[in-house]
């Protein structure tokens, strides 16, 4: 999608501090991070956002998943750490292609705000 900041990212057309990249996803540091590690893992197709996929995405949203399991594994996070997606306005969302936020490295409280 052309007006969009995660595929300009993804594209190369704005910089950002890749973590990982494969065929079907893309993973980076979040400009403004929440905890020491905040990792972004997006996939290449742009999908708005969770509520918005369809069953044809099913199997990205879960490879998403797994590519953050094994940043946080790299990381030797798996004392804890948390993925989150955001999901319209009022969680806070505020770019519309699909990322699942991986955070971690300091202990996180329940419930999130
Ligand atoms: P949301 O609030 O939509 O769930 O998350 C969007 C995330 O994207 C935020 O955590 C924000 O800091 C991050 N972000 C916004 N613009 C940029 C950018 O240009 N580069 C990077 N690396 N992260 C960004
Ligand atoms: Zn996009």
């Amino acid at each position: 999608m052309t007006d969009c900041l995660f595929c300009k990212i993804i594209d190369g057309k704005i910089p950002s501090k890749k973590i990982y990249e494969d065929d079907r996803v893309y993973a980076f540091e979040d400009i403004n991070p929440q905890a020491p590690t905040h990792v972004l893992i997006i996939p290449k197709r742009h999908i708005v956002d969770i509520k918005e996929a369809t069953d044809a995405d099913a199997e990205i949203i879960g490879y998403c998943n797994l590519v953050a399991a094994k940043i946080a594994r790299e990381r030797g996070l798996e004392r804890g750490y948390r993925t989150v997606y955001n999901v319209g306005p009022d969680s806070g969302q505020t770019v519309f292609h699909l990322h699942l936020h991986l955070l971690g490295g300091r202990p996180m409280t329940w419930p999130p705000g």
